[in-house]
């Protein structure tokens, strides 16, 4: 069997193209341009990274991009006050405050302080309630863009078994929420399950979101599953001086033998996850504008 390479960075392109396009309807019904704003708490070199790479992309969409950085010493109110200063700007359509927080500071205090309408990362307990119970809701990024890649690959999903391995609410949860949404069998497994082979085996779609670096193994796999892999797992470097690989959660050549289709790492899920960022500032833009959603 010759396995498809999900290309998610071939469709988070396609995705961000189609939200560009979309955009200028956007700013000649509101007369404003959607606007994305990102607080970062600290020096965290990878969140700077994250950060700089999701203004870009927002002002490559034809949307506003405020960033906001505080000190590592900021405190837990001053962030909050940050969060309640964007929550009444108008012109502020998505707020996202990076993570993770500097020690000491709460992430539940500091997202339940977010307006729901503006929570584009999906992460507010109102947000996580209106997915549960079936509702309109802002979706957490990357749950949202594996669904979207899985949608592409097998069309209607109805009546599949799908095992998400881990249970994050960033990743795991809203997940299987999803799945349950388009009608699948779903199983949320994770570091308690019994017999994770045998669980896995079920499967006609795996989502892996564990953080263990090729924990998957290729014959835990039915034949003809569809794999996506949302691990990202730095091996130690093999050379003095050199990064190590990355890989995900799936031991992705052993894997190949067996599945129909599988995302790569990198270039499968990591760049849905800013695509769809964009995707639901544009949808929390209308929203709030009264408007219809955008296709
Ligand atoms: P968390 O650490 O929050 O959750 C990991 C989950 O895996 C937990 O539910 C845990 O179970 C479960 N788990 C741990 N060990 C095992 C095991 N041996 N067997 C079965 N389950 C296990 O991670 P996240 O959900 O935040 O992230 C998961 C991975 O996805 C990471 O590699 C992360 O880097 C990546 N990621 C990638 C993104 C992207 O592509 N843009 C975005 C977000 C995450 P338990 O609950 O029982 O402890």
């Amino acid at each position: 069997m010759t396995a498809e390479i999900i290309d998610g960075k071939a469709f988070a392109a396609g995705l961000r193209e189609r939200i560009a396009e979309a955009v200028p309807a956007f700013v000649e019904a509101a007369g404003r341009k959607p606007g994305l704003a990102v607080v970062l708490v600290g020096e965290d070199p990878a969140s700077q990274v994250y950060v700089g790479s999701k203004g870009k992309a927002t002002v490559a969409a034809g949307m506003n991009s405020f960033e906001h950085r505080l000190p590592e010493t900021a405190t837990q109110q001053e962030l909050i006050a940050m969060v309640e200063q964007l929550n009444a700007d108008d012109s502020v359509d998505g707020i996202l405050v990076q993570l993770p927080l500097p020690e000491g500071m709460d992430d539940k205090a500091v997202i339940a302080a977010i307006d729901p309408a503006k929570d584009v990362d999906g992460f507010h307990v109102v947000n996580a309630g209106k997915l549960a119970v079936g509702e309109d809701a802002l979706v957490p990024c990357t749950p949202l863009g594996c669904l979207m890649l899985l949608k592409d690959a097998l069309g209607d999903l109805s009546g599949m078994d799908a095992v998400v391995v881990g249970r994050s609410n960033i990743v795991g949860k809203p997940m299987a929420q999803l799945l349950l949404g388009e009608n699948c069998t779903v199983t949320l497994a994770h570091s308690r399950t019994r017999d994770l082979p045998a669980v896995v085996r079920r499967a006609d779609i795996v989502v892996a979101a564990v953080g263990r670096a090729e924990m998957v193994k290729g014959d835990w796999l039915k034949d003809g599953a569809t794999v996506i892999d949302v691990g990202i797992n730095r091996l130690a470097p093999t050379e003095e001086g050199k990064k190590g690989r990355l890989v995900g959660d799936v031991a992705y050549e052993e894997a190949l033998g067996h599945v129909k289709a599988i995302t790569p790492v990198p270039g499968g899920v990591g760049p849905m996850t800013i695509a769809v960022l964009l995707r639901n500032t544009l949808v929390a833009a209308h929203a709030r504008a009264g408007l219809a959603p955008p296709r």
